[in-house]
């Protein structure tokens, strides 16, 4: 049988809400909209996008990490999909364009070990956030953290590679993931470029999906 991996993107895709979007509304300056806006429509990297979103931010590491336990909640069937991975033989990564700190705050909430994942990097000093990016992909110069170099490396192992967004840096890799599952600004996206993706709003709905069909690597034109 066939390799398969799923990489899926972490905030507004695993979780209920975006945590970026929550930390940002609570403790930035309203400004960071302005911001938002010129990253939606693709004026500005979010590499560059985040560090000034973040630098409109007083917060300290404690008030970031309990706002984050007390308001962020995930999808409810996501725990289920991993089992349903696990039962299937799929790995499973998380690739973010967010914090790992927001990723090992909420998978310990809920009680969610074991996944493996990669992200960008948030320190405090005091109630000034310091950002840190992994070395920046040299095919791309607008995500903070491009997720499709992941892709790549897996589809050259011969896997079969499924990705799940929401948002802008989930753009790259839905170009070049075999199979893409997408809702909200992603599936926005896609529909304007031609990129074939299935619409959903759930794990539960990609479980049914992946149960029903036979996964064949996307064609190229
Ligand atoms: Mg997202
Ligand atoms: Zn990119």
């Amino acid at each position: 049988m066939r390799k398969i991996i799923v990489i899926s993107d972490f905030d507004g895709t695993i979780t209920a809400k975006d945590s970026l979007v929550e930390i940002l509304n609570k403790f930035a300056s309203p400004e960071w909209h302005k911001i938002a806006r010129l990253i939606n429509k693709g004026r500005l990297g979010t590499r560059i996008g985040l560090r000034k979103e973040f630098n409109l931010c007083k917060v300290t590491r404690k008030e970031f990490v309990n706002f984050l336990i007390k308001n962020i909640k995930i999808d409810t069937t996501f725990k289920n999909f991993l089992q349903f991975c696990r039962k299937n033989k799929f790995r499973f990564l998380v690739v973010s364009g967010g914090f790992g700190l927001n990723i090992k705050t909420i998978f310990k909430k809920f009680g969610i070990k074991n996944i493996p994942f990669y992200a960008n990097a948030i320190k405090f000093n005091e109630d000034v956030a310091e950002l840190k990016f992994p070395p920046e992909a040299k095919t791309c110069k607008t995500c903070s953290h491009c997720k499709a170099p992941y892709i790549g490396q897996f589809k050259k192992k011969g896997y079969f590679t499924i990705y799940i967004g929401d948002s802008v840096t989930d753009r790259c890799p839905a170009r070049v993931a075999d199979l893409v599952f997408a809702k909200h600004q992603l599936a926005e996206y896609c529909k304007a470029k031609g990129i074939k993706y299935i619409p959903y709003n759930t794990f539960g709905q990609i479980k049914k999906y992946l149960t029903s069909c036979s996964l064949q690597p996307r064609k190229r034109h």
